[in-house]
């Protein structure tokens, strides 16, 4: 007859061990073969032939523990020259007097994990030793000191998965974070935070690249009045959609639209010369004109249009993100004053 692992053992009868990291060894298969001292050794022979998954033998005096001789000891003792002769009729206990050892015993809910620990801290011819285990006062079990290490292995198995899992979803989650505190709440675009530290990189690249830097400040006409027409909600559908349509019209790799405040854009252009930035002002203006968002209380237009302003410049080491933003908030200005809806650039 083929030998079942312990663990699936007909003896059991337990579905198959889900273990946890908590888990106790109370939930792994235990042995329950015990035997009265006075009973002759014969008896836990025969248990044992008939048996061949069972670690050991609970020896008990009237019911009440009295040692534990494991089967290997066992064994081991009765292979010898005579013995079979000498203690097969004898009372257990005589035989026991012979092979005790050390024994380990611990509760029921000790965990496996520190059960493993107890159980390789035993001095190496030990190490093998079943396990007594203490369910009650008077209900002694055994537990096979391979099988507790199999089920150590597993949970170990268990805590590198959960670890790596639990750091791969911190990974995930500091990226989703990193991400939403870069993007503006109501639009989606970047935030100004995002657009500072960009335009900054993007200034140190050009100067050590010695290609312009371009920067474009749009910003909503007669915003307030729209609001004060429509609503504050309906101020807010119109800000994203004229933040997506800015994103929209501005796609090549490099570029960066951000809300810069309230009812203002700022789009940064690497490596764009001025007549081109100012193209690029022409064609956002023209689309933010065809959304044909109705605007009544403007007085430049019966619908929603952008005031562009716009710089460019090769920045020498000496120069700031402010250099360019300064200059392309006056040109914003020359363009609100010049009457709105149109781009205007600032040479620096
Ligand atoms: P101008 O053409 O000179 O830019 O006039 P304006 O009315 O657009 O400029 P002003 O600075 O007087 O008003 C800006 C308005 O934008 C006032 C403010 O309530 C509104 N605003 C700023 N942020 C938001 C927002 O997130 N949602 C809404 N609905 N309105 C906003
Ligand atoms: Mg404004
Ligand atoms: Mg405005």
């Amino acid at each position: 007859m083929a030998l079942e692992h312990p663990l699936l053992s007909p003896i059991s009868r337990k579905p198959p061990l889900a273990l946890t990291l908590t888990s106790t060894i109370q939930e792994l298969f235990l042995d329950k073969f015990q035997i009265e001292r006075s009973r002759p050794s014969l008896e836990a022979l025969k248990e044992f032939e008939q048996s061949p998954i069972r670690p050991g033998a609970i020896l008990t005096e009237e019911g009440e523990f009295a040692g534990m001789i494991s089967r290997e000891r066992f064994w081991e003792h009765m292979s010898r020259p005579y013995s079979l002769e000498l203690f097969s009729n004898r009372p257990i206990h005589n035989l026991y007097e012979f092979v005790r050892a050390d024994l380990l015993l611990l509760k029921g809910e000790t965990s496996v994990v520190e059960a493993a620990r107890y159980s390789l801290q035993r001095s190496p011819e030990l190490l093998t030793e079943p396990i007594v285990v203490i369910l009650s006062p008077r209900e002694y079990r055994l537990l096979d000191s391979h099988q507790l290490l199999v089920a150590q292995g597993r949970i170990l198995q268990l805590t590198t998965q959960l670890l790596q899992e639990s750091s791969q979803k911190l990974e995930e989650a500091n990226l989703e974070l990193q991400r939403l505190a870069s993007l503006d709440g109501l639009t989606g675009i970047a935030n100004r935070r995002h657009f500072d530290s960009y335009l900054l990189q993007m200034l140190k690249q050009s100067a050590r690249s010695r290609l312009p830097l371009s920067l474009l400040l749009a910003d909503v006409d007669f915003f307030k009045a729209y609001n004060d027409c429509y609503g504050h909600l309906s101020g807010d559908d119109c800000l994203v959609r004229v933040a997506t349509t800015l994103q929209k019209s501005v796609q090549e790799s490099g570029n960066l639209v951000a809300r810069y405040g309230g009812e203002e854009f700022g789009v940064i252009l690497p490596n764009c010369e001025g007549n081109v930035a100012w193209q690029v002002a022409q064609t956002i203006r023209k689309n933010i004109v065809s959304l044909q968002i109705p605007h009544h209380r403007s007085r430049v237009s019966d619908r929603v249009t952008l005031s562009i302003g716009g710089a460019s410049f090769i920045p020498e080491g000496v120069d700031t993100p402010q250099t360019l933003i300064q200059a392309a908030d006056r040109a914003l200005y020359h363009a609100k004053q010049a009457g709105r809806d149109r781009c205007i650039f600032q040479h620096i």
